[in-house]
């Protein structure tokens, strides 16, 4: 604490009385005045980080899937009612107080919370394939608002039952296309068109067809901006079970008690959960190995359920994940019912009476 007396100019009663701007600018970063102030949930954007909420009190609240506030170099944008500044400006806005008030308030600041303090990454600019993907993805999405019958039919066979599968298509994050590859790629052809495709990187122009025409099962993740894509059946020989395009991001199912998690491995793991009752928010790994510690933010100081595989990876997962989990202060607990059986659709698998 002894260094930063410096910047605190005080009169007799020992009341700091000037505020030095640079030294709040450079010292209070902005996307903690967000996530701390305003209790923003960061969503990294393409080279920004965007939040739900604006400084400004008089800017209309918004679902908590807006993104209306764009916050890049320092600087916020709020796209709903125009204002913009710096922390000094967000804070007199939020406060409704004097940029010299406002400014003396932020230099109050925890400092030593401010230095364990994790700015979250910007993603790294999309490049013109997301946006092509993520339009193709909308566009089928559109399309094809329910599951279809053999989705439904295949889901079931690994316990998921038609509800959750239809709230998995009204929030935006399962897809079905139908399971016949020629009346997928006609369905696909018509609702989205090759050139689309070609862009996005799901057609490769010297095919016929294009490969997730033969994967009828997709996940749009969390960003939108990426999705796998699987098989109803079982692999042959040398075929992938799932294919992922697009950048990294989990996919996430927002729960009834907003401060508990549960981190699981795939969006098939994450229906389980649903369809076991889990009323928390759970957010599903694209793999154990792929994540970033950033995602891990809106988790700080809550109560997370780790319930990755039983198994080597998710073992090893688990080790990494553990530090970063517990920088954000999470309490992590670990799923190990006694009975534990294999991943979460084993388990569901087994609770239903479908193992084979
Ligand atoms: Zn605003």
């Amino acid at each position: 604490m002894a260094g930063n007396q410096d910047h605190f100019k005080r009169d007799a009663q020992g009341n700091v009385y000037e505020v030095d701007f640079n030294y709040v600018r450079t010292h209070v970063p902005l996307n903690w005045f967000f996530e701390h102030m305003l209790d923003g949930k960061p969503k990294p954007m393409s080279g920004a980080i965007r939040y739900g909420v604006c400084p400004n009190p008089s800017c209309q609240a918004s679902s908590v899937h807006s993104v209306k506030v764009c916050v890049k170099d320092d600087s916020w944008k709020c796209f709903s009612c125009g204002e913009h500044g710096d922390v000094v400006e967000a804070a007199a806005f939020y406060w409704g107080k004097s940029h010299r008030e406002a400014g003396l308030e932020l230099m109050r600041a925890d400092i030593d919370m401010l230095k364990h303090y994790m700015p979250p990454k910007p993603d790294t600019a999309i490049q013109r394939d997301d946006s092509a993907l993520a339009l193709v993805l909308q566009k089928v999405a559109d399309a094809a608002p329910y599951p279809s019958k053999h989705a439904l039919e295949y889901l079931g066979s690994r316990g998921i039952s038609e509800r959750v599968a239809r709230a998995a298509c009204e929030r935006g994050i399962l897809i079905t296309i139908p399971n016949d590859p020629f009346q997928a790629k006609a369905f696909l052809t018509e609702v989205a068109g090759q050139e689309l495709m070609e862009r996005a990187g799901l057609w490769k122009p010297d095919k016929k067809a294009p490969a997730c025409a033969f994967r009828p099962l997709w996940f749009r993740s969390q960003s939108h901006c990426a999705a796998e894509f699987r098989l109803m059946r079982d692999p042959k020989e040398g075929e992938k079970k799932a294919m992922r395009y697009g950048g990294k991001s989990p996919w996430i199912w927002e729960g009834q008690t907003p401060d508990e998690f549960m981190i699981v491995e795939g969006p098939i793991d994450m229906l389980s959960a649903v369809e076991m009752g889990s009323k928390r928010t759970i957010f599903a790994l694209p793999g154990c190995e792929n994540w970033e510690a950033n995602w891990f933010q809106m988790m700080a100081e809550k109560n997370v359920l780790m319930a990755l595989d039983p198994d080597k990876p998710g073992y090893a997962a688990l080790e990494k994940l553990m530090p970063v989990l517990a920088a954000f202060e999470a309490k992590t607990g670990i799923f190990n019912p006694p009975n534990r059986v294999g991943d979460l659709n084993d388990q569901l698998k087994a609770m239903r009476g479908l193992t084979k």
